[in-house]
């Protein structure tokens, strides 16, 4: 039976002591695998099995988590076969960035209320809340509430339940590989990357960058993250078409994920990829540029309105 615990309606679920103490060792550990890792390479060179390593896990993991947790599974961007839909959502479980449902939970209440009330992550409540410190102050969201229709689906339910031991595996894989020095380079630095990259997207793709299109949300385009975070650094561009599969939607801007998804297509490992229609597009930045021009317009207007009052002062 559950007691019966006040509840602040500031706080509505604080996490346990033993979920904060979880999270404080995910974020932690890696740093300390940073350190650990600048020490080895300081005192004798390091591997190409190390280097190679750290590259191949951060590649595969990320992918994982901007192809399979984000476009594929949250954003529902394109239809995957079963055997690709289980490979991506294990590599995104092996990021340490929580249960497959809970984190597209968290992402889908991100946009339904993004930079208002209710975003577990805006940067309005401070940038190092944005970044990692919202992990500390609430748990997950609850996938019954906002993903039911994901959480009925077999392979989800599945890879999402069993996420410890996939998430445990990211750190094996890389012993057995290489070793300790595997373990640092392609476990907890790898983790490290992957963390601060992902988290990137929530904190500075809503602080820094462009805004191409207006949104109800201070989500930007910010290409060095674009470039790290595999394309997830075109972030306006997907508040703004949240459905669609490519992130990148000039020629210029780098999508890797976006590519991934397009050879799944061609191959015959993914159907349904969801592209926005040229027209859409169009509309969009012609909307956009008819709001920044009556905005303007209003300026000015308030501008002109308070010029005579200053140089009426100035004549008396
Ligand atoms: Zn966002
Ligand atoms: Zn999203």
């Amino acid at each position: 039976m559950q007691s019966a615990q006040p509840v602040s309606p500031a706080s509505p679920s604080r996490p346990s002591l033993a979920y904060r103490a979880a999270i404080l060792t995910v974020v932690v550990a890696p740093l300390i695998g940073v350190v650990l890792a600048i020490r080895l390479l300081w005192q004798s060179a390091v591997s190409w099995t190390d280097i190679t390593l750290l590259l191949v896990m951060y590649a595969l993991v990320a992918l994982g988590v901007t192809v399979g947790f984000h476009r594929m599974l949250t954003h529902r961007s394109f239809t995957p076969h079963p055997a690709i839909k289980f490979i991506l959502l294990v590599l995104g479980s092996m990021a340490f960035e929580g249960p497959a449902l809970s984190w597209a939970a968290t992402h889908i209440k991100h946009h339904a209320v993004a930079d208002r009330e209710g975003d577990p992550h805006s940067p309005l409540d401070g940038f190092f809340h944005a970044h990692m410190g919202w992990l500390f102050t609430k748990q997950m969201e609850d996938p019954n509430v906002y993903c039911r229709h994901l959480v009925k689906d077999p392979i989800i339910a599945f890879v999402s339940r069993t996420f410890p031991l996939w998430a445990g595996l990211s750190l094996v894989i890389p012993f057995a590989i290489g070793g300790w020095h595997g373990l640092i380079w392609g476990g907890l630095v790898r983790m490290f990357l992957t963390h601060h990259v992902t988290w990137s997207v929530n904190s500075v793709c809503h602080t820094f960058g462009k805004r191409p299109y207006e949104t109800n949300d201070a989500s930007r385009n910010e290409w060095l993250v674009g470039l790290l975070a595999f394309g997830e650094g075109w972030h306006n561009n997907h508040h703004a078409f949240p459905r669609s599969a490519i992130h990148g939607l000039r020629w210029w801007q780098f999508d890797l994920s976006g590519l991934l998804i397009v050879a799944l297509e061609k191959v015959g490992l993914a159907s349904d990829v969801y592209r926005v229609p040229p027209e859409q597009l169009a509309r969009r930045a012609a909307r956009t540029a008819a709001l920044r021009s009556d905005l303007r317009a209003a300026e000015d207007a308030e501008d002109a309105a308070a010029t005579p009052l200053v140089g009426a002062a100035a004549s008396e």
